[in-house]
């Protein structure tokens, strides 16, 4: 819905196409403000103070929107979404703004959910699912969920300010998606207003309990992906972290999910109102081996081999950022425990699991491993393998 300007005209040609009339929209529109004052329940945040707030996220881009409102209520954003298309203005919905291609600046009405779209819905622990509104904070959701021993694990390192709306909206990644997957893996159904004002619930493509409008538009995007299905196959990269464009690739088979097609979305198709989410068992034990690379090249290359393993993570930590955390009190003690000499680079790999001797091998093997590919074994409590050379695959611990 945060459609770019220059999209308009094109737009306003095609009248099947066009849900909504944009117009250049002043920023600070007074017009705009005071009908949303009067109509919305909620804060409605239009003057330079916080138009400059809300013109930077975590992104180099700076763009001034329009105004900003934040709803009090579901119903709230759903009547402001409504005005900004009546106003032919377009929409930007935005969670704690920490995605860093400045996907939540733009010269649009934002609709900020985190201060009051907050909620966690429903947890169903016997399901495993949580219903979530898209102003939940990650860690938030996850402190509620280990009483029954579960947890969400798109487990993104800004895990404390993201919330689940724009964690959908980017389609994220966690540190574990190696085994747990991003966003499109982890989200069953999205509850999605669209630009026309339908309010649907996206999910599975052979579900057909849906009203009609929301039916026509499976068929038509099963259609698209009947057409499109070998160009999809021979042109989507076979990544597990995939997280450009649209999920065309999820409308057929495995997957044949609508709410898919709006993760990673970025705003541009539908205002999310809820999210069903898929929950996962907490692993019960984990073990960590940290592996040190004399050259960043080499950390990167040789992590090909060390994900055949069946890690839980592999994270790559450079120089630059062990530096870093030296400098901090609060990290000192745990990088001198963890870190021996000066690597260029370190890879942090995880193994989790139910039982503990199986993940204890897994570092045995990890270790082993690194023997093989010419790198000495430091084994201590932790597990800490050492990588000695620069490159090659030959020879033998020393
Ligand atoms: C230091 C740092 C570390 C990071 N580490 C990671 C990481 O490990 N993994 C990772 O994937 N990302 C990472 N990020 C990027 C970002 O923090 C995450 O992707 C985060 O999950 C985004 O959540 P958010 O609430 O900030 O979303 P926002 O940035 O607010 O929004 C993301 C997108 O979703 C859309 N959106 C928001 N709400 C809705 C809604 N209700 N309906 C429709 N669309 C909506 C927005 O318009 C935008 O396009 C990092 C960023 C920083 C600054």
């Amino acid at each position: 819905m945060n459609a770019p300007e220059k999209v308009a005209d094109a737009v306003q040609s095609d009248a099947v196409l066009a849900p909504v009339r944009l117009y250049r929209a002043a920023p600070g529109d007074s017009a705009l403000a005071a009908r949303l004052r009067k109509e919305v329940e909620g804060e409605v945040l239009f003057d330079a103070a916080s138009r400059g707030r809300y013109s930077t996220d975590a992104s180099i881009y700076q763009i001034e929107p329009v105004g900003v409102v934040v709803p009090r209520t579901a119903e709230a954003a759903r009547i402001a979404v409504q005005i900004a298309a009546e106003s032919g203005v377009p929409v930007l919905p935005r969670g704690a703004g920490s995605s860093q291609c400045g996907q939540t600046v733009g010269a649009a009405l934002v609709i900020d959910n985190s201060k009051y779209l907050n909620r966690a819905i429903e947890i169903d622990a016997e399901a495993r699912t949580a219903l979530v509104q898209p102003g939940l904070v990650l860690d938030h959701l996850n402190a509620r969920l280990k009483q029954h021993k579960l947890w969400f694990p798109v487990d993104v390192s800004t895990s404390a300010q993201a919330t689940l709306g724009g964690m959908a909206g980017n389609n994220s990644c966690g540190s574990r998606s190696i085994a747990y997957g991003n966003m499109v893996h982890n989200v069953l159904a999205i509850d999605a207003l669209t630009a026309q004002g339908e309010r649907w619930r996206f999910g599975r493509m052979d579900d057909r309990s849906g009203p009609p409008g929301y039916l026509a538009l499976l068929d038509k995007l099963a259609a698209l992906y009947a057409r499109e299905k070998d160009e999809i196959e021979a042109r989507f990269p076979k990544v597990q972290r995939r997280v450009a464009g649209y999920n065309l690739d999820h409308l057929g088979p495995p997957h044949a999910n609508a709410a898919h097609l709006l993760v990673g979305s970025e705003g541009t198709l539908a205002y999310f109102e809820r999210l069903l989410l898929r929950l996962t068992p907490l692993p019960v034990h984990k073990t960590l081996g940290v592996v040190h690379f004399p050259t960043f090249y080499q950390a990167m290359d040789l992590t090909q081999h060390i994900v055949k393993l069946g890690p839980s993570a592999v994270e790559l930590v450079d120089r630059t950022m062990i530096g870093l955390a030296r400098d901090i009190a609060a990290f000192r003690k745990t990088v001198d425990a963890v870190i021996k000499g000066e690597p260029d680079a370190v890879l942090l790999v995880e193994f989790s699991g139910d039982e503990q001797v199986p993940l204890v091998a897994k570092v045995k093997q990890l270790v082993e491993l690194m023997a093989d590919l010419d790198c000495r074994a430091a084994w201590s409590r932790f597990s800490t393998p050492s990588c000695r050379r620069t490159s090659g695959r030959s020879g033998r611990p020393a």
